[in-house]
């Protein structure tokens, strides 16, 4: 994945005219988790309003206590797309374990590899063998390097549709849940050829901080971000407290092109 093997960015076509690349914003918003025909619905009309063509949503949660929700499956996710595509919308969804590749493929348009999943080098390798879209998270106390050498398993294998993203690290800080670590955004786009996007969601942690991290991830020179978006983020499944509500998700959306804009 480094710029020495390939100089050209990577561009990831999605088709209808919905890409990820190099010298573009992509925004990709939408709940922690997929929780009902319902939620999916509002959240779709919210993307719409507001020309937004990806959304990201677990339905296979990696939750830190079993006891907590851990999606709906695979019937979440057939659910899922087929409101998402009648809408014209992408869908960004977490593939856990290698069994679920195949049962996800024909429901997703981007597998993403979970933080606590970044070296899990099964899953790594047989979404090598997909042809389709990878984001991998950067580890929850992943370096730059692991991170990229996770990507280098994908792509190896033959799955060149790869994006970075950057979630925030653990470090000794408990101020915000996780420290977003913009740093690796120039050094990711400096060392490989592969997009990267920032998610300022889960690299603060705290609702009202989430917009100005986004900006800054995306003068930081990110390809994208991705965030999280609830019609009442109080009452979400998961990760409420760091969940815009509609209002703020439609200001931010804006907010991202305008300061893109001027980048
Ligand atoms: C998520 O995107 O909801 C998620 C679980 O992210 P991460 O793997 O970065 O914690
Ligand atoms: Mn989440």
């Amino acid at each position: 994945v480094s710029k020495k093997w390939k100089a050209k960015p990577t561009s990831i076509d999605l088709g209808n005219g919905v890409f990820i690349k190099d010298g573009d914003m992509a925004i990709i918003a939408g709940p922690c988790s997929i929780e009902s025909e319902d939620q999916i619905r509002k959240v779709i009309k919210h993307l719409k309003e507001n020309d937004i063509k990806m959304m990201r949503g677990g339905v296979f949660k990696p939750r830190s206590s079993p006891y907590a929700f851990r999606g709906l499956g695979i019937d979440g996710l057939k659910l899922w797309y087929d409101l998402a595509s009648e809408a014209g919308i992408k869908i960004v969804t977490e593939v856990m374990q290698v069994s679920q590749i195949e049962e996800m493929y024909p429901y997703t348009d981007i597998y993403q590899v979970g933080a606590r999943n970044t070296q899990n080098f099964n899953l790594l390798d047989e979404l090598g063998k997909v042809d389709k879209a990878v984001m991998i998270k950067r580890g929850i106390s992943g370096t730059i390097e692991e991170l990229l050498q996770s990507a280098e398993y994908v792509f190896s294998g033959g799955n060149e549709k790869l994006i970075l993203c950057e979630r925030g690290i653990r470090t000794y800080e408990r101020a915000s849940r996780n420290t977003l670590d913009l740093n690796a955004v120039p050094i990711l786009k400096a060392k490989s050829h592969l997009p990267v996007i920032v998610d300022p969601s889960h690299g603060i942690g705290i609702r009202a901080y989430v917009p100005q991290m986004a900006l800054a991830g995306v003068m930081a020179g990110a390809d994208g971000i991705i965030y999280e978006t609830h019609e009442i983020p109080e009452k979400a499944y998961s990760d409420g407290q760091q969940t815009l509500d509609f209002t703020q998700s439609a200001l931010l959306a804006d907010w991202i092109r305008k300061t893109f804009a001027m980048r």
